[in-house]
């Protein structure tokens, strides 16, 4: 994962960006891993998506990349899967 292609993550008492390593705030050391799992909620579902598609369960898949899209619709590798998975044929 580089650092270019990580969410921020900003701390909501503070306003500064969690540190990378730690994911706390450099002000108050606020635990923002749970804000970090957050931002990475869709790169995440999409992984799962991709493991059931490479496994063959195309039902799982599509709706792991479903939940994917609803935390972020703009992730352009889960919008071309939902759309492989929705133009091939295949058991529901
Ligand atoms: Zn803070």
């Amino acid at each position: 994962m580089t650092p270019e292609a990580a969410p921020d993550v900003v701390c909501p008492l503070c306003g500064v960006d969690a540190d990378a390593e730690s994911l706390r705030c450099p002000e108050c050391a606020e635990d923002l891993a749970p804000l970090a799992h957050l931002a990475y909620a869709g790169r995440i579902h999409y992984n799962a998506a991709l493991r059931h598609a490479r496994n063959g369960d195309r039902a799982a898949a599509r709706d792991a990349v479903a939940v994917a899209l609803a935390y972020q619709p703009d992730l352009a590798p889960a919008v071309a899967l939902h759309a492989a998975l929705a133009d091939t044929p295949g058991p529901p």
